[in-house]
């Protein structure tokens, strides 16, 4: 069933945000699930050598198992290290191995270094899928592979935690994709700062969730997640809080937050095709 409109064209977004521990995999699998709920194709690329986002999604990610890694050294398409969720037939992964730990160094000195996830996504052109979604879940850091994510992407997602401290290290996550945007893909930008970890009984998450609505303006999404035990206990069941839990807060905030995302690529479609 279909419950959100899909979008007139492939989104890739990628999520990013240097600082460990903000919530970039559980957005990325939990809104992927979201997404997919709605009735939307979804593939989450695994970029980080830690593989939570695979763990979280149940899929097979033992060292060997063609993975992201091997995908960006080019000894495998996209066809063949795509997996899908036993939970859904329109959430896929590509999924990360250990095998990734050592691909920040081996990629420098690799032809074209920066560009290697982007021409693995446009030579597969993700045949048969009909992919709607592609999700990329980064690393907690800015290195080359952070750097491949955002040359593949169009958009950028920033999950932002709700505590002390929530807007430190942005100011260099911005000035990074303003690099990646005037050197290497023009068409990046930051469509997307979702909060996470949102205490509504701390009077702490409100000034935060304030401070980065006045810094971001209204690509901060109205959605916001909160902290929520099931949020945090499903990825060890191998499942995203809409399987685990599918009732709870968590769940419907990432129901919410899908339908947000959705509905404003549109409507800014629409709103750009009526001033043109
Ligand atoms: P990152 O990928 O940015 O390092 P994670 O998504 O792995 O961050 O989240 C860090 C930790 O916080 C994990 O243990 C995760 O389960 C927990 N967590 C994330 N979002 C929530 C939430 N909304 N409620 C409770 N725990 C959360
Ligand atoms: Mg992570």
């Amino acid at each position: 069933k279909v419950t959100v409109p899909k979008p007139h064209e492939q989104r890739i977004i990628t999520i990013a945000n240097q600082k460990g521990g903000v919530g970039k995999t559980t957005t990325a699998v939990n809104l992927a699930a979201a997404l997919a709920h709605q009735g939307m194709t979804v593939l989450v690329i695994d970029l980080d050598p830690q593989g939570n986002a695979s763990t979280a999604l149940g899929i097979d990610h033992h060292s060997g198992v063609p993975s992201s890694y091997e995908l960006l050294i080019g000894e495998v398409s996209v066809k063949e290290a795509i997996q899908q969720s036993p939970h859904s037939e329109r959430l896929l992964c590509i999924p990360a191995t250990i095998d990734l730990a050592g691909a920040e160094i081996e990629l420098v000195s690799m032809v074209a270094r920066e560009g290697r996830l982007k021409t693995a996504i446009q030579e597969a052109n993700i045949a048969g899928y009909d992919i709607d979604y592609v999700m990329i879940d980064c690393p907690p850091s800015l290195g080359l592979l952070t750097v491949n994510a955002m040359v593949a992407a169009k958009e950028v997602l920033i999950p932002i935690q709700c505590e002390y401290y929530a807007l430190e290290g942005v100011g260099q996550l911005l000035r990074n994709i303003g690099l990646v945007q005037s050197h290497l893909n023009p068409e990046l930008h930051v469509s997307t700062v979702i909060l996470t970890m949102y205490d509504g009984r701390t009077k702490l998450a409100d000034q935060v969730a304030e401070e980065v609505r006045a810094h971001f303006g209204d690509v901060v999404l109205r959605s916001v997640i909160p902290r929520s035990v099931k949020v945090s206990e499903a990825p060890g069941y191998g499942m995203t809080v809409l399987d685990y839990d599918p009732g709870s807060r968590g769940a419907m905030s990432y129901l919410d937050a899908g339908r947000e995302m959705a509905a404003r690529a549109l409507a800014r479609r629409d709103g750009a095709d009526g001033a043109a």
